[in-house]
């Protein structure tokens, strides 16, 4: 099963996967050009959304918002390793995605694009591509 590592540089950072998320389902291609692409991070404070990236700016308001709704430093997990916000976040934004795939290609939107959340960074983020 398809797979590679991210390194993320801050403590908090969106990362845009899809033209290497691309690559991956053009190099394995499923029967009839036709399927689902899954996409998941076995971490528990990162996670997969898809979202826009043409405009930066709409991950660096999407980081804010959530900074705003799970504020850092008030939780009690923040006693054992001091990221119990990142964990909240995640755990809101899950680990995966779903893409549908046809005539061998994602059936992503236009504006729309894979992307790795890093809550508690930076960290090495391993990231697994299943293709049925
Ligand atoms: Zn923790």
């Amino acid at each position: 099963m398809p797979s590679f590592i991210i390194k993320t540089t801050r403590r908090e950072e969106i990362v845009d996967l899809t033209t290497k998320i691309k690559e991956i389902v053009k190099k394995n291609k499923t029967k009839k050009g036709k399927g689902i692409c899954y996409i998941y991070v076995p971490h528990a404070t990162a996670a997969i959304t898809i979202n826009e990236n043409y405009d930066e700016k709409v991950c660096i308001d999407f980081l804010n918002f959530l900074d705003k709704i799970i504020p850092q430093g008030k939780w009690l997990h923040d006693k054992v390793d001091n990221n119990g916000a990142a964990h909240i976040k995640a755990a809101l934004i899950g680990p995966s995605e779903f893409i549908p795939i046809k005539d061998g290609e994602l059936m992503l939107g236009i504006w729309q694009g894979i992307m790795l959340c890093e809550f508690d960074g930076p960290r090495e983020r391993r990231v697994i591509v299943s293709l049925r």
